[in-house]
């Protein structure tokens, strides 16, 4: 029996007849920080509901379900499976197993979060929507300088919705694809004269130059479309929040296995305490700012994610008035694989 629950991944314990722990697995000594055996149960786990569990099955039999909370060292959340056990070995009456819940409870809750994110982003400018149309159907009616103004709130509003939506799908899409590296080729630099490119309106438009440093192509194991979004979301970033800078520059260069490419701005900077949080879901230093210029809290989420799917890394760096650096460093294609 002993060996037997050695070989258990949870926490297993097995007790005789008067609660007295008479052996515990390696998962369960971690847990309870100790070595329970000898010791009465009360002394090793203090935890009231699983006692009186323990003792209604030693009274009747059968099996119990209780919850179990550890606060330290961090917080835990098990279900303590309690069972009678009499037929097996003499003297062990009951089983203890614990099976930790923390990381799914974990899961449930950033699902929760996100659902409800999702929904207030969305229902903000749908209330909005409805509030105009409302007005257009009543006060408005027949004032064609108010309906033109108010249509082009609720073009505003729409695009925010629609922004939303395929950001949404992005992410969904790419986490449909998680476990899947990517098989193609691509060139981080062409990738980078692209996002030029297609940017090049929105850079006009912000009085900023977008420079590419270094001339070797920088191919990598990698999506094109993927890495396109990668690069274009660091860029936009770059244009929307740091556009005072007037310069950004985005620079390639291979480092070994791997290649690099830097997107810099010189613009606000970003204060040390948000550089960890920026990669989640919906997190924006200031949300009023992100969603005037069309933000949605979601951009560097769906990097993180698409390196992620590349076996590729995320570095951010930035000091106070002086600006941002974003470093992407993916895999290379390998000179057996070429
Ligand atoms: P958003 O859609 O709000 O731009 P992101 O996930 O792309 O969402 O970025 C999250 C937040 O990180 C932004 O709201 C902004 O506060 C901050 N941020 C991102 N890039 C930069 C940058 N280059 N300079 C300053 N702040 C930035």
């Amino acid at each position: 029996m002993t060996a037997l629950i050695g070989a258990l991944p949870d926490p297993v314990m097995l007790l005789d007849d008067h609660g007295v722990v008479k052996s515990a697995n390696g998962k369960a000594r971690d847990l309870l920080n100790m070595d329970p055996e000898g010791q009465h149960l009360s002394s090793a786990i203090r935890a009231p509901q699983i006692l009186e569990a323990m003792q209604a099955v030693l009274a009747h039999g059968g099996t119990r379900r209780v919850d179990y909370e550890q606060h330290v060292p961090l917080p835990r959340h098990f279900e303590a499976y309690v069972a009678a056990v009499a037929a097996f070995e003499p003297g062990v009456s009951v089983l203890i197993l614990l099976k930790d819940l923390t990381r799914e409870q974990q899961t449930e809750r950033m699902r929760a979060d996100f659902v409800a994110h999702a929904s207030h982003e969305l229902r903000t400018p749908l209330a909005s929507l409805l509030g105009f149309i409302e007005t257009l159907q009543g006060a408005a009616r027949k004032d064609e300088v108010s309906r033109e103004r108010f249509l082009v709130l609720m073009q505003t509003q729409a695009e925010r919705m629609k922004r939303l939506i395929d950001d949404l799908l992005s992410l969904s899409r790419i986490e449909m694809n998680a476990h899947e590296r990517p098989t193609g080729t691509a060139d981080l630099r062409q990738i980078a004269l692209h996002v030029r490119d297609t940017l090049s309106g929105l850079a006009k438009d912000a009085d900023v130059e977008i420079r590419i440093e270094g001339a070797e192509p920088l191919i990598v194991q990698g999506d094109w479309d993927e890495l396109v979004q990668v690069v274009q979301n660091l860029v936009e970033n770059a244009i929307k929040y740091a556009a005072g800078g007037k310069l950004i520059e985005v620079t390639g260069k291979r480092i070994g296995e791997e290649c690099e490419l830097t997107v810099r701005d010189h613009g606000p900077g970003i204060a040390e305490e948000h550089l960890p949080r920026l990669t989640e879901r919906f997190y924006r230093i200031s949300a009023q700012e992100s969603r005037s210029r069309g933000g949605t809290g979601l951009g560097l989420a769906i990097v993180k994610h698409i390196l992620n799917r590349h076996r590729a890394k995320l570095r951010i760096q930035s000091e106070l008035g002086v600006g941002s650096s974003f470093t992407i460093r993916v895999p290379a294609v390998s000179a057996e694989s070429k």
